[in-house]
């Protein structure tokens, strides 16, 4: 499309702003190119997004190719884009079991379906109360009433409480504190503990001890709680491995993905669940009902094409490696600040916490510099924070970069 003169934000002032480089008409690799020429290096894949790296012309083609042949297919039917695609997914990313999968468009989509297939799972066995969903504080599950319901992000669930029906909350890092939530709420009233593996936007990169995760298991085990799993970032490679939850020696009932999943190239959302979480619900003739754009040929065609690309160059084991390079370069260059409480994170989901001053003025800082670094924290554990999650393909010089200018943001900020 023609590039044009037009760079405010007259026409998008709904949409939260964390300052402006102006328009954006290319994007390469690890970097954003605006129409006046400046390079802004992409230190958070836009926000926990992009996998591959930009521009790759292989995702534009098979986008092109699947609406040629097809511009839009009601959900119900198969097509060879969406049956392709499902294939895939069952037999090299999902868990042994896992066999079915529910597309939707975005995050907050496919965790409104999980809690309805977590809902119905429980219904289809007669189980008809229960429908609470524990979350955790801080986590962010989407801006839907439902998952800003079950969401722990003071920050944008503010103002809506008279809209949004009540879930027990737990500490993000406290496994003993499920159990006794679940008690609290009446066991046989809960039907899902919702969890992000590794904190995103509200906690940047916060990780439950190690124990947790067994424990949380256990209990939810004892209870008759299914466990969702908020892979919505730290799914499809990010963290190094497969899932957020691979390598904690657990297995969640439903998992629910994105972003990684189209790498940003195309909107694409999905939910799947072990085949025991499933089954009862065929038994009884239920289907989960889907959204217009669930499964829409171009995301599905552009997802598969992104998923050849991350397994094709390895980028999964390139995150862990880098994302260990760029856990090092950001403890050298911010760990000693006062104004840093922590360095952390697993692969390349890294986060940095803020103390004394706001993330989105070291935010406006590193953009001043021509790095975007996505603002984090929520309130009340983290207030403020800083999320890195670039391409995985980002280079030693380019993360030494990310890190040189964080120090100089926050310094800047401090100011
Ligand atoms: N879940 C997590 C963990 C997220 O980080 C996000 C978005 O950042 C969502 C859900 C919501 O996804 P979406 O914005 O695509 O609706």
């Amino acid at each position: 499309m023609e590039a044009t003169a037009q760079t405010s934000h007259d026409r998008f002032t709904l949409t939260p702003q964390a300052g402006s480089p102006g328009m954006i008409v290319r994007a390469e690799g690890c970097e954003l190119i605006t129409n006046s020429g400046r390079r802004i290096l992409d230190a958070a894949g836009g926000a926990v997004v992009n996998n591959i790296g930009h521009g790759r012309q292989e995702v534009a083609d098979a986008v092109a190719e699947a609406m040629s042949a097809l511009g839009y297919v009601v959900p119900i039917w198969p097509t060879p884009y969406r049956s392709a695609l499902a294939n895939h997914l069952v037999e090299h990313w999902l868990p042994d079991g896992f066999d079915q999968v529910f597309f939707a468009a975005g995050g907050s989509e496919a965790n409104d379906t999980a809690i309805r297939l977590a809902r119905m799972h429980h219904l289809s066995r007669g189980d008809e109360q229960r429908h609470k969903v524990i979350g955790r504080i801080p986590s962010y599950h989407g801006s839907t009433l439902a998952t800003l319901a079950i969401g722990g992000h003071m920050a944008r669930r503010d103002g809506f409480d008279p809209l949004l029906a009540e879930h027990p909350k737990v500490p993000w890092d406290n496994a003993d504190a499920v159990a006794a939530a679940i008690e609290a709420a009446g066991p046989d009233t809960v039907s899902a503990f919702i969890a992000e593996p590794i904190i995103g936007a509200a906690g940047p990169a916060l990780m439950a001890p190690l124990d947790y995760w067994a424990t949380v298991r256990e209990v939810c085990s004892e209870y008759g709680v299914l466990i969702i799993s908020d892979e919505v970032m730290t799914g499809f490679g990010r963290t190094g491995r497969r899932w957020g939850f691979e390598g904690d020696d657990w297995l969640p009932d439903i998992i629910v993905a994105a972003k990684g999943l189209s790498g940003g190239y195309t909107p694409l959302s999905m939910v799947t669940a072990h085949n025991r979480i499933i089954e009862p619900l065929i038994e009884a003739g239920r289907a989960v009902m889907f959204f217009t754009y669930s499964g829409h040929d171009a995301s599905c065609a552009g997802s598969l094409a992104v998923l050849r690309i991350l397994e094709q160059e390895g980028l999964m084991q390139r995150a862990a490696v880098a994302g260990a390079r760029m856990l090092d370069a950001l403890t050298g260059a911010v760990g000693d600040s006062p104004n840093v409480v922590a360095v952390r994170g697993r692969g390349l989901m890294l986060g940095v916490e803020l103390t004394g001053v706001a993330s989105v003025d070291v935010v406006g800082q590193a953009l001043e510099r021509d790095v975007w670094i996505y603002p984090g924290g929520s309130g009340p554990a983290v207030n403020d924070g800083l999320l890195f999650a670039p391409p995985l393909i980002i280079n030693d010089a380019q993360i030494d970069r990310i890190a040189d200018v964080t120090a100089e943001a926050i310094t800047a900020a401090a100011r």
